[in-house]
Parts: C-alpha cells; structure tokens; sequence
C-alpha cells in the first residue's frame, strides 16, 4: 500500500484546554489514486493532511509512503521527504510576488533530481502564455494554477490539496479541480484533496468524511466519472 494512515491520534492545546482534533484515523491510500477528503470546518482535515505532509506530528499512530515510516525519519531525511516526494497546494496561493509565473514554478523544482519540462507544465496548465507575468497581473485562477504548477514540477509522488479552490469562484473552482484530475492522470502523483466541493466526490477513487476527528464514511468509488462529464 502506497500511503498507511494508522491509527493517528493528535491533541491540541495543553491542560484544560487539551482536545484531541484525531481520534485514531486509519485508512490506506492506492499509489496514483485520488482521495476525496471531506467534512465541516474543524472536523481535523487540514490537520491530517499536515500530519500526512511531516508538518505536524501526532502523539499517537503512524504514516507510511511507500514503506517509509514518516515518524522514523531523522531531521534531514524528513527535509529530503519534504522537497523532493511532495507537493502543496493550499487555498492561499502564496506566491513570491516579483517572480514570473515562470519563476514561480521553477521555485518549486528546487533540489529535484527529476523536474518536469517547465514548458510543457505551463501549456498543460493554461499558464503558458502568462508565463513572463507577474502574480498581481494574473486572475485568482490563474494564481492557483501558478501554485498548482509550482507543487507537481518536481512530479511529486503525493499532493496535498487543501482547499485548493477555498477562494474561487464556481466556474474557476469547476476548472481547477479539472486540472487536478489531469494531472493525476498525465503524471500519475496520487493526490489528497480537501473540498468542500461535495459534487467532486464522484471524481475521486476513494472518499473520506470526516467528523469530529473521526472517520464517519470511507467510501471506495467504483463508478468514478472523469470531472468533464460531472453534471455539477
Ligand atoms: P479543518 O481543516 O477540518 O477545518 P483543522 O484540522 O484545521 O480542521 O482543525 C481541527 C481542530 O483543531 C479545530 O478545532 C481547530 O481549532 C484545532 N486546531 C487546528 N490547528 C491548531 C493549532 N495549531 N493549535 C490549536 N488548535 C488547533
Ligand atoms: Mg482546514
């Protein structure tokens, strides 16, 4: 199994005020696959997916990819994971705002062994005839897709999506969401993206809600419908 969640338990806060945000989260992700994660506000998705992603650490449980347990690894192992197998995408686009879309992207291809053709990612992101443009000139998608390209052009094995439309309109959330899917399919990362975008489920391999720190419904879907054909 290419991604182990085991029975993740994480607190927050000391003394009174301690609550445990996961209450023992288990589930096993395919390698190349798309997983839905979804839930209200504060249910513990985006904590997940920083435990997932070696930001934050559990007091309890355990993450494996590909075999590597994340918990075992020491600082500098941890670093390498980080920069070289994994992608970010945030609803905040958090680009550098005097770099070029361009050199946005190149950022991300730091201390990659392997990075995509930085062409080709920008004309399979729409980005390509933006390319010399600066983030303040570009629209909230186009920044988005910036940031997209920015995390897969070092082809990361798993990207983290959380919220990646959070701040788009319908339509541009509707296109964004599309460009997840064809990167999946062209570059084969296997992605976790947090939504609220309930219709997106039908996109995705596999769905989790979450609720209250726990799994309510992990949900394997057979009938995926490729996002283009989704009536939403
Ligand atoms: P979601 O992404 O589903 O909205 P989060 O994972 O951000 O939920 O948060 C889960 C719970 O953990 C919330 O109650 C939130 O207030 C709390 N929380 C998240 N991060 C921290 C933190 N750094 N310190 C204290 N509490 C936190
Ligand atoms: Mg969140």
């Amino acid at each position: 199994m290419y991604l182990e969640i085991k029975n993740i338990h994480k607190f927050f806060g000391t003394g009174e005020n301690r609550t445990e945000v996961l209450k023992g989260i288990n589930c096993n992700i395919e390698k190349g696959s798309i997983c839905v994660l979804l839930g209200p506000s504060g249910s513990g998705k985006s904590t997940l997916l920083n435990i997932i992603g070696g930001i934050e650490t559990a007091e309890e449980g355990s993450i494996s990819i590909n075999g590597d347990t994340i918990e075992n690894m020491n600082e500098k192992q941890l670093s390498l994971y980080r920069r070289k197998h994994l992608g970010y995408v945030f609803q905040s686009y958090n680009l550098i705002p005097n770099l070029t879309v361009r050199e946005n992207i190149e950022v991300g291809a730091y201390l990659s062994d392997n990075p995509l053709n930085v062409d080709d990612l920008m004309k399979t992101l729409g980005l390509y005839e933006h390319r010399n443009k600066i983030p303040n000139q570009l629209s909230g998608g186009q920044q988005q897709r910036t940031s997209i390209g920015r995390a897969i052009v070092k082809n990361p094995d798993l990207l983290l999506c959380d919220e990646p439309t959070g701040a788009l309109d319908y339509k541009t959330s509707k296109e964004i969401l599309k460009l997840i899917e064809d990167v999946n399919k062209k570059y084969g990362n296997t992605v976790v993206l947090v939504t609220h975008n309930d219709a997106i489920k039908n996109m995705a391999d596999r769905v989790i809600k979450l609720r209250d720190g726990q799994i309510r419904h992990d949900i394997v879907n057979t009938e995926k419908t490729p996002a283009q054909e989704l009536d939403w």
